[in-house]
């Protein structure tokens, strides 16, 4: 399998699998496009406030606005966990998730270091979540299943995502079982 093939599948498989784990709508996800974009997860329907300037401020925008930056930073932080360190094949697939995500942080703060810290925690953040032993198994099946088939449906991404999830539990409680 070519290195960059199961690269761009964990790309996107993080940004997929972020989007299911914070319960966000997302349409296709795929690795079948020009090799210039390595793959993309289509976005769910924008809220009712999306082009308002400035935006509403509230706390259900201010959660929406994170899980966006959130799904945009889980991209880069798979293909880290997943050992690329390559850091111009990291900045490749990154570079236009990072000017969306930089645009939503300008938009939440009030200055160009407020924005940089929002989007350094939002990392840790997504990083936490994302290589978590609940979530990052999903992310390598929905790697998995991308690699073999190029694109995948939400649907399928949930189905899969509640597949690993439910055979890590009975994974997890047969051991439990074991030890007591
Ligand atoms: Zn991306």
């Amino acid at each position: 399998m070519p290195v960059d093939a199961r690269s761009a599948a964990y790309h996107e498989a993080g940004h997929a699998v972020m989007a299911w784990h914070l319960r966000r709508s997302f349409g296709r996800v795929t690795i079948a496009v020009s090799e210039a974009v390595g793959g993309t997860v289509t976005p769910g329907p924008e809220p009712s406030w999306w082009y308002d300037d400035p935006l509403p401020s509230n706390a259900n925008v201010e959660r929406y606005m994170r899980d966006r930056i959130m799904i945009g930073w889980a991209g880069r932080l798979a293909q880290e966990r997943l050992g690329i360190d390559d850091e111009a094949t990291l900045d490749e697939g990154f570079a236009y998730d990072l000017r969306t995500i930089a645009l939503h942080a300008g938009e939440m703060t009030g200055s160009p270091d407020e924005a940089e810290a929002y989007l350094e925690w939002l990392r840790l953040r997504t990083r936490n979540a994302l290589y978590q032993p609940i979530v990052w198994p999903c992310v390598e099946a929905v790697a998995d299943a991308l690699v073999e088939r190029g694109t995948l449906s939400a649907r399928t991404v949930r189905a899969i995502c509640t597949g690993t999830r439910e055979r890590l539990f009975a994974e997890h409680y047969a051991r439990v079982r074991k030890t007591s």
